[in-house]
């Protein structure tokens, strides 16, 4: 059987983001794979200009929320050793983000976090459970407990 050659990182940035994170970064160790990483920014305003970045709205704030994205992004990155060119940084919607990202790099494993809901909130759905659905790949959904 073919092991995973190129593993996925899907990170929020929560208070358990980095558990998910250490655990794709044990796994691409053990099977020599190379590790990419994903954050997709769906909490801040869009540029919305061909010839560069445009902060639209309150443009400080979404400047500042922008630099301390890029700033967490670099420095999970950094610890997990993932080379500069595998560190993605996307505005869109989380699911379809990670999975477009998954399809063009040729990912074979996503590696994201699950709280295994029930109940009410199942109902409503989560990005784990939407990136298992569109994903063509393997995902690998690391159990988060509730803190
Ligand atoms: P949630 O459904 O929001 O609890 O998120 C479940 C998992 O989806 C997280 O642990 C991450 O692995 C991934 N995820 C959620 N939001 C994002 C995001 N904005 N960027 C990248 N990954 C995300």
């Amino acid at each position: 059987m073919n092991h995973y050659h190129h593993i996925l990182i899907a990170i929020d940035f929560s208070a358990q983001g980095h558990h998910v994170a250490l655990k794709a970064k044990q796994l691409a160790d053990q099977l020599n794979a190379k590790l990419h990483i994903i954050h997709v920014l769906d909490n801040i305003p869009m540029p919305d200009t061909p010839y560069g970045l445009v902060i639209p709205l309150d443009e400080d704030s979404s400047y500042e929320l922008l630099e301390t994205e890029k700033n967490k992004l670099k420095q999970i990155s950094d610890e997990l050793d993932i080379e500069p060119a595998c560190r993605w940084l996307i505005w869109g919607e989380p699911q379809q983000e990670i999975t477009q990202l998954a399809a063009q790099q040729q990912i074979d494993l996503i590696v994201v976090g699950s709280h295994g809901r029930h109940g009410w909130a199942a109902l409503m759905g989560s990005t784990a459970k939407d990136v298992l659905y569109h994903a063509g790949c393997d995902v690998l959904a690391v159990h988060l407990p509730e803190f």
